[in-house]
């Protein structure tokens, strides 16, 4: 994942936040920042720092590259049809290497990046395989047939039977067919990211 130093997750200690989305990310077993200095070392951030740590911690949980990061802000604070922080949300949630991600395809959204590069996955019959095709609701997201006998997906029917995707995706767990119901519901995401803090610092 750009910029995750996923060995020892020091993104993840420094951002006071799992980014990297491994079970066994380091932030889980040493949730303090890196560094001989790392335990007792102030959280108190300048306003600019604040700013500057949710904005990676957004843009690194999603993989993303700062000019594509900040193209989705900019979109974001531009369009007028939802609020700044929603859109933000909705475009990342809508990426396809997200959905695939929450369809629970892969482990981690770098995983479903490369399941889509590798053209295993499939938008309505389609293979599509850029990771920021943006879902609509009512598509359906497959495996391409000649791909199901993969390494990749060789345990992912019992994975998926303990796999909970989120509300608006709808998952057929036997054909391995999820579908967008809805657009993303992200209150839950709110809470996680301080967007507006986001919003600052690409405006100040
Ligand atoms: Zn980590």
């Amino acid at each position: 994942m750009a910029g995750v130093s996923t060995k020892t997750c020091k993104s993840c200690r420094r951002l006071g936040m799992s980014v990297c989305g491994r079970l066994n990310c380091a932030f889980k077993r040493k949730p303090y920042p890196p560094g001989v200095h790392g335990k007792s070392r102030s959280r108190g951030l300048s306003e600019f720092g604040t700013q500057l740590r949710e904005k990676q911690k957004l843009k690194l949980s999603y993989g993303l590259r700062e000019r594509q990061f900040k193209n989705y802000l900019f979109s974001a604070i531009k369009q007028k049809a939802m609020n700044t922080a929603e859109a933000v949300l909705y475009y990342l949630e809508s990426r396809l290497d997200n959905f695939v991600f929450k369809m629970g395809l892969a482990s981690t959204r770098s995983a479903a990046r490369q399941i889509v590069n590798h053209g295993h996955i499939l938008v309505n019959g389609k293979k599509i395989t850029i990771p920021s095709y943006r879902v609509k609701v009512g598509d359906e997201i497959s495996i391409r047939n000649e791909s199901r006998a993969r390494g990749v997906f060789k345990d992912l029917t019992s994975t998926l039977k303990k796999h909970e995707p989120p509300v608006w995706i709808s998952l057929d767990k036997e054909k391995i067919v999820g579908r967008v119901i809805s657009v993303p519901q992200n209150e839950a995401l709110k809470s996680v990211y301080n967007i507006n803090a986001i919003v600052e610092y690409y405006l100040r």
